[in-house]
């Protein structure tokens, strides 16, 4: 029988005469390149800021989340120079479990807000961005209306160092976004322990979205997240959820009356509502501009910005001590060997502690 594939003509090693290279494959992608690596000096990005140029805005806030020591003066001097520019605007912490919808909700609350021609930034503090890379909150597919918007910014949260560091960074990037015109800034985090600390310290308005459960709900939230709230809003608010929303209003109603008046004078409220169906949004954003009006009037808005400048200020010293000490070369020879005394029980940890302090302080 005879086999056509046998025929030389079907052989498969064959060498064919190739084409010569391309120079590239996108004619464009070398303007893209050189657009990307365009550095600005710090002039060009205040002015960029001042003047609402996003992209600007974009590379500033990458500036301050690089590690790199050039990057961090640049982006000094930018916020220093924004600083007098900064301010004007309502910063609201939004917190919850995941799957409270916080996103939903943002991107409600924020097609609302931008209704009247206000300009949104919206931040993120994410406990667990060094795991997720800073993808998770603050995420512009999350939030799919907002993302479109042209008076709207996303940012993720940043993902590189400890909390302290990933919240002075988001610190700072309110003060870019305030000086870009942004006048209202949302900074979402998740509640699930000590990044609300953070944002509270960084906001005039504490927002915590909680669901209807099965009636118990109080007993999962810490007291302290619910001290910290201004407001309490029960989500999913719609179907035949509407009543054991409404229930769990009345809980935590009842548990926020038995906590002292905030400094604020404010007395928290609760109220639901439901982010999917929209039913309740401008509800719960008349509320916070109720407490901005409240606190502008008794002064409390002033004194709580201030006490988070010093706040921040303290926090910065902190984490750039506590850096400074345990990126030093010695100290970390020490510190490894007085924890192998401690370990053998050759040295109490006060001694090895005062030991490695001593030996610090001596080099400064
Ligand atoms: P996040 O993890 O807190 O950001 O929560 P998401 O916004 O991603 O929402 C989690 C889930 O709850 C999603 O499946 C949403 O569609 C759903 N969801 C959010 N808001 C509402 C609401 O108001 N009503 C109902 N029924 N579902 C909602």
């Amino acid at each position: 029988m005879e086999h056509i594939e046998n025929d030389n003509q079907f052989q498969g090693l064959r060498v064919n005469k190739g084409i010569g290279e391309q120079p590239t494959v996108n004619p464009y992608l070398n303007n893209f390149k050189r657009f990307k690596r365009k550095s600005y000096t710090v002039t060009e990005y205040v002015d960029g800021i001042l003047k609402g140029n996003i992209s600007i805005l974009s590379q500033a806030v990458t500036l301050i989340e690089s590690s790199k020591p050039e990057h961090q003066i640049i982006a000094q001097q930018v916020i220093e120079k924004c600083l007098p520019y900064s301010g004007n605007s309502v910063r609201v912490g939004i917190t919850g479990v995941p799957g409270a919808g916080k996103s939903t909700s943002i991107d409600a609350f924020g097609m609302h807000i931008l209704k009247d021609n206000c300009k949104l930034a919206v931040l993120a503090i994410d406990p667990s961005s060094e795991v997720t890379k800073g993808s998770i909150l603050g995420d512009k597919t999350r939030m799919e209306q907002l993302a479109v918007q042209k008076n709207a910014f996303i940012r993720p949260s940043p993902s590189a160092g400890s909390l302290g560091g990933v919240a002075r960074k988001t610190r700072e990037t309110i003060v870019l976004c305030e000086a870009a015109g942004f006048d209202r800034i949302i900074v979402e985090t998740v509640g699930v322990g000590q990044s609300e600390t953070a944002v509270h310290s960084m906001v005039d308005f504490f927002l915590l979205i909680q669901l209807a459960g099965t009636g118990d709900e109080l007993q999962g939230i810490k007291r302290g997240i619910m001290e910290m709230a201004d407001g309490i809003v029960i989500n999913k608010a719609d179907g035949s959820n509407i009543e054991k929303a409404k229930l769990a209003q009345s809980h935590f109603k009842n548990a926020l009356h038995l906590f002292p008046l905030p400094e604020s004078g404010w007395q928290p409220k609760v109220l639901t509502y439901s982010g999917y169906y929209g039913i309740g949004i401008s509800e719960v954003w008349d509320m916070i501009d109720e407490y901005v009006a409240f606190v502008k009037k008794n002064e409390y808005f002033r004194h709580r910005r201030n006490e988070q400048s010093k706040f921040w200020m303290y926090e910065t010293i902190n984490e750039k001590l506590k850096s400074n000490f345990y990126n030093n070369p010695t100290i970390q020879a020490e510190l490894k060997d007085c924890e192998q005394q401690v370990l053998s029980s050759r040295m109490s940890s006060f001694i090895a502690a005062n030991k490695v302090l001593d030996t610090y302080l001596k080099q400064s």
